[in-house]
Formats: C-alpha cells, sequence, structure tokens
C-alpha cells in the first residue's frame, strides 16, 4: 500500500469506526474461540465463559484501539505538515522551484481536452543595489513583498513559485496569450505600487516579466527556454517591462507557442 494511503488524513469519524469495529471483530473473534473450545462443558458454566470471553476484549481492545488510530490521525496531520513545508519557500510562502516544476509537469502532463495557458518568468529588478544600500535583512522583506504583490493580483487555481534568488515563475492554466499578457501586466503594476519603505524611505520595485503562451501540449522545459529568453529580453528593453511574444520567432514555433 502506498505511504500516501497509509497516511490519508483520517477523521475522527474513522476513528470512532475503527474503535468500534475493531472491538466488535475482536470480540466476535474471542467467542467463537471460546465456544468451539468449550462448548462440551455443562450448560451453566458455558454462558459465564462466553460472558467473559466477549468481556475481555472489549475492555482492552477498545482504548487499544481507539489509541492507534488517534496515533495514525497524528502522524497523518504531521505527514501533511511536512508536505505542505517540503514544498514551500521558506521565505516568501511561493512553490520552491521542485515543487512549482511538478506541479506544472502533472498539469501538462493530464489527459485533457483543452490544452491551453502561460508561463510567466519574474526576475526583481536591480536587487543587488538593495542588498548592497540597505543590507540582506532588507532585501528579503523586499522579496516577500514582491511575491505578495505577485499572488495578489492571480486566481486561485495559478500557480506561484520561487525559482531561486530574485527569480519567481507564474503558471496560468487555461489563459489565451492576450489575458498572459494582461495578468503579466497586472503583476507588474502591483509590484510597482506596493511599499518598500527601508529606513522609512520609500525605495521603488520593480520587475520584469517573460511569458510563454500555449495552446497546444508543451513541455515545461520548452515553456521555461522560451519564458527565459523573453525574460532577458524585457531586461534588454530597460527593465520593468513585459515580453510576451517575439515577433522574429520563426513561424512554426510562433504557431505552437504563442
Ligand atoms: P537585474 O535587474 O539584471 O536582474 O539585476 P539584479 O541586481 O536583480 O540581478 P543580479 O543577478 O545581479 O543580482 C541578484 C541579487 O539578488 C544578488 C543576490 O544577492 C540577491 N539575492 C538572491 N537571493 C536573495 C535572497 O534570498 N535574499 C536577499 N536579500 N537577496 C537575494
Ligand atoms: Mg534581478
Ligand atoms: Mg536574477
Amino acid at each position: 500500500m502506498p505511504l500516501s494511503k497509509i497516511f490519508a488524513l483520517p477523521g475522527w469519524t474513522s476513528v470512532g469506526r475503527w474503535t468500534v469495529f475493531g472491538t466488535l471483530a475482536c470480540a466476535a473473534a474471542s467467542l467463537v474461540l471460546t465456544w468451539l473450545m468449550f462448548m462440551d462443558l455443562e450448560s451453566d458454566v458455558a454462558p459465564r465463559i462466553l460472558v467473559a470471553s466477549a468481556a475481555l476484549p472489549i475492555i482492552i481492545g477498545a482504548p487499544l484501539f481507539f489509541y492507534f488510530s488517534q496515533r495514525l490521525r497524528g502522524l497523518a496531520i504531521a505527514n501533511i505538515r511536512l508536505g505542505r513545508v517540503a514544498r514551500t519557500d521558506g521565505l516568501t510562502a511561493c512553490l520552491n522551484r521542485r515543487a512549482f516544476t511538478a506541479r506544472v509537469n502533472a498539469w501538462l502532463e493530464r489527459p485533457a481536452s483543452s490544452c491551453s495557458g502561460a508561463l510567466l518568468m519574474i526576475d526583481a529588478d536591480n536587487f543587488k543595489s538593495i542588498n548592497d544600500l540597505y543590507g540582506h535583512d532588507y532585501g528579503d522583506e523586499a522579496l516577500t513583498i514582491i511575491a505578495r504583490a505577485i499572488r495578489s493580483v492571480l486566481r486561485s487555481g495559478d500557480f506561484v513559485g520561487r525559482m531561486g534568488g530574485e527569480e519567481f515563475a507564474v503558471f496560468l492554466p487555461g489563459v489565451t496569450q492576450h489575458q498572459a499578457q494582461i495578468v503579466a501586466e497586472r503583476i507588474r503594476l502591483s509590484v510597482i505600487v506596493s511599499c518598500f519603505a527601508p529606513d522609512g524611505k520609500v525605495h521603488p520595485l520593480s520587475v520584469s516579466i517573460g511569458g510563454a503562451a500555449f495552446v497546444e501540449a508543451t513541455s515545461f522545459a520548452e515553456l521555461f527556454r522560451i519564458a527565459d529568453q523573453r525574460l532577458y529580453s524585457a531586461k534588454q528593453a530597460g527593465r520593468n517591462a513585459v515580453v510576451l511574444d517575439q515577433p522574429h520567432e520563426p513561424p512554426k514555433l510562433a504557431l505552437r507557442i504563442a
């Protein structure tokens, strides 16, 4: 049995069910065994033996079954929490790179009639200067502000990951290229209007965004490659910019990945 099944969260009803059924099963087994062993005894002794043989498993079994099924529930809760910690970036609370990649890959590989969406690569602009000017702790604070600004304009079904350093990725399932462009612009504006004021002085934040929208089955590696190239173009264009299409791309690629 897979570990995920064993550690699937049992509710309190399940704990109660295990306690009752487990205890009754033990009592029934004990009764049958006792009856087989002592059925030839005199009729006035047999009922007392049978009652004793049923009472013992109930007295001992019920607390034991309750204890173990409630411990199993505790383990399941701890397992869910550990899984969440393993998937999450500690500073920004976004998915970490591994979890983000796995989730996007799972979405891209799912059997579905329609397959469209977009991947956005987002990089904070001139971030090194924030660390140099105010120190690493303020740099960390700026990263959490940027992450919050990105999340604030997304739908609940979109995924946000921190790909490392000051770089984030957003996956938008089911969007067209036009919608992806709008979301990317919203993210860019949301970061600009966010308030970062180290030492009481407002320091402007901005991000550059490169994106790849798709309308046919594709791979994460391909989307990542194209979005990353376009992110580079956004940086070249002067930063604080969104690039989602490239006019000079070969027609075949442009057809598959808009
Ligand atoms: P560009 O606009 O070209 O992206 O310039 P940049 O300064 O943002 O890029 P660069 O790659 O030169 O520097 C990235 C900086 O991000 C360097 C590194 O110290 C900082 N950084 C990466 N991860 C963290 C982090 O977790 N916390 C903090 N405070 N800084 C980080
Ligand atoms: Mg940067
Ligand atoms: Mg970077």
